[in-house]
């Protein structure tokens, strides 16, 4: 895996103008492309116009504050958020972290560097989750399963799978590192168009019907593994 994680969208949402400059200058010198919005319900519209790879994200906004905002992205989507922080309230870091932030940065003392530093190293951990374009899974000949990422397909020794999105999502993951376990909410995140109320027991069934739809292509049902009380790992 690359050590840069490399370009990125990002969307600063950001009420302070003069911050909000000084965020998109250093994004920009580091080669993102950037987009800033000064407030939550601007950042949703942004958001489902253009799915950025990175949301740097102020709490304290005018209207819709940003732990709101930072939940209804999560009903949505498993994009990388990075909240930042005036106030140095562990409380609100807490609840940001719990509403599936990635990591968090106080404003004070700000500083654009250390910023900078997490956006790469929450990118770099975001994308180590993702195959890279075109990527296969094992070798021919030594490991049957194949997933192609552009087309959103998978197959097993030739076999298609008929996989939904989300399956699809946990098999990509889960195959990216064989003998990786991941834990139940890491892959909670990955599951799109569930609603708010999916659970960590969604991510059991999902997997459920993954593994009867590897068995029923012939790969036998313990490829992907439970680990007790934790979740779950691709066996290669
Ligand atoms: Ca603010």
């Amino acid at each position: 895996m690359p050590l840069d994680p490399g370009p990125a969208h990002v969307l600063v949402v950001e009420d302070e103008p003069k911050l909000a400059a000084l965020l998109a200058d250093y994004l920009r010198a580091a080669g993102h492309a950037v987009e800033c919005v000064a407030d939550g319900h601007a950042a949703l519209q942004a958001w489902s116009d253009r799915r950025h790879d990175l949301v740097l994200l102020d709490l304290m906004l005018p209207g819709l504050d940003g732990l709101s905002l930072c939940r209804q992205l999560r009903a949505q989507t498993s994009v990388p958020i990075v909240i930042l922080t005036a106030r140095d309230d562990e409380a609100d870091r807490l609840a940001g972290l719990e509403l599936g932030a990635d990591d968090y940065i106080p404003k004070t003392p700000f500083s654009p560097r250390e910023v900078m530093a997490r956006v790469k190293a929450v990118l770099r951990r975001s994308r180590a989750t993702q195959l890279p374009a075109d990527a296969t899974v094992g070798m021919a000949g030594t490991a049957p399963l194949l997933v192609d990422e552009q087309g959103w397909r998978a197959s097993w020794r030739g076999a298609a799978l008929d996989l939904t999105p989300n399956e699809f999502r946990l098999l990509r993951t889960l195959a990216a590192q064989p003998g990786r376990v991941y834990e139940r909410p890491q892959l909670l995140d990955l599951l799109q168009g569930d609603g708010r109320a999916a659970t960590e027991r969604a991510v059991d069934s999902h997997i459920k019907n993954l593994r009867r739809k590897l068995e029923q292509a012939g790969a036998g049902g313990e490829r992907i593994r439970s680990v007790y009380g934790v979740g779950y790992c691709y066996e290669a």
